[in-house]
């Protein structure tokens, strides 16, 4: 089958869905003012939809699909799309598409027997703990929880909602399953829980879980980001690795997005940092974001959108949906502007893109 190869020669392997626009927190980093969701329901994707998406995808390389959202939990019988999803993961499940239904196909760009290698979810944690068991047997691979403070105030204060019990309930629930390496995922900003990094560390030594601190992006929905706040991935390393020594796991990090630490005594547990607004990683990107109402994003700060939903639904062949595809990945940013005077905000925020 064919790969998925943007004009920087960068290969796509890494599909985003979002399957919701909704949230039920209001991260002030995030969704500050809970804004009415923008896609109108007969916009949002039906699962059949996005398992035919999916499957096109997989055919054309991707490796690894990521549920998100909005909160992606709050989509009503989530585990009937992991079940249809995991599907992808067995080579020779069924689903071909013909070569012949594929118009100048390039033999050079093919790759043999694609299959989905890792099913993973991004949540809040608020519900996970009670669906952990059900997500799992329904074929998710792994899940990443956010989790901003690990005091119980300031936890409402980010999320607005004190459910910091919750989501420490959810970490247990996903490690017990088996939802392996579990990562918790915290925004750094300045002020508001910079503070709490070496508890973090701490927690992720324990708990023996993958810590990611990552840098707050332009892409809240109520404009308050500010430079101030970004506390840079190399200030997040110097403070963790005061308290902690950490040691850099791999040199290269591939088209992943966080450096990877261990602690230098040998404790278990990681430290992964995700610095994109300080030290861009655009160069090695291999993602691709699917919004709820069907629209390729092919960087986190795009200002344009590639409607899929209605070449989907105008009952394009296989063969139609591909070209449209392929088409849009030549079109993906050589990076982001974050740092340009010229900056201009994405066209949507984080909670209606899929983080
Ligand atoms: N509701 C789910 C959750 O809370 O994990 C999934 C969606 S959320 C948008 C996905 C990830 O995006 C979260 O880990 C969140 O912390 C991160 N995120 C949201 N806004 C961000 C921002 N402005 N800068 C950096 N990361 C952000």
């Amino acid at each position: 089958m064919l790969l998925l190869r943007d004009a920087h020669n960068r290969i796509i392997r890494d599909l985003r869905v979002s399957l919701t626009d909704r949230c039920n927190f209001r991260c002030f980093y995030c969704l500050p003012n809970g804004e009415p969701p923008l896609a109108r329901k007969e916009t949002i994707l039906t699962f059949e939809e996005i398992e035919r998406i999916c499957e096109i995808f997989v055919s054309l390389g991707i490796e690894k699909i990521r549920l998100t959202g909005g909160e992606p939990l709050l989509r009503r019988d989530i585990e009937d799309l992991i079940e249809k999803l995991a599907r992808l993961k067995i080579q020779d499940s069924g689903f071909k598409i013909q070569d012949s239904e594929i118009q100048n196909s390039n033999p050079k760009s093919k790759i043999q027997n694609p299959k989905l290698k890792d099913l993973a979810l991004t949540t809040n944690g608020h519900s996970f703990s009670r669906r952990a068991k059900n997500l799992k047997n329904a074929g998710l691979d792994r899940v990443t929880i956010s989790l901003d403070s690990l005091d119980r105030e300031n936890f409402r204060k980010i999320t607005g909602v004190d459910a910091l019990e919750n989501v420490l309930q959810s970490i247990e629930a996903a490690t017990r399953e088996n939802l392996t390496p579990v990562k918790i995922n915290a925004v750094i900003v300045r002020g508001r829980n910079d503070d709490e990094l070496v508890d973090f560390a701490r927690f992720a030594r324990e708990k023996d879980i993958k810590m990611r601190f990552i840098e707050f992006m332009p892409l809240d929905s109520g404009h308050e980001w500010t430079r101030e706040m970004i506390v840079s991935g190399k200030e997040i390393f110097r403070r963790v690795n005061e308290a902690y020594p950490l040691f850099l796991k791999e040199k290269s990090r591939g088209a992943e997005t966080a450096w990877r630490y261990g602690f230098a005594d040998g404790a278990p547990g990681e430290i992964g940092i995700v610095a994109p607004v300080t030290e861009m990683f655009c160069g090695a990107c291999s993602r691709i974001r699917l919004t709820a109402d069907g629209q390729i994003r092919t960087c986190l700060f795009s200002t344009v959108e590639h409607n899929l939903r209605d070449v989907l639904r105008s009952g394009a062949t296989c063969a139609e949906i591909i070209e449209f595809i392929q088409s849009v990945v030549l079109k993906k940013e050589a990076r982001h502007h974050i740092n340009d005077k010229e900056f201009a905000p994405a066209s949507r925020s984080m909670s209606f893109i899929g983080g």
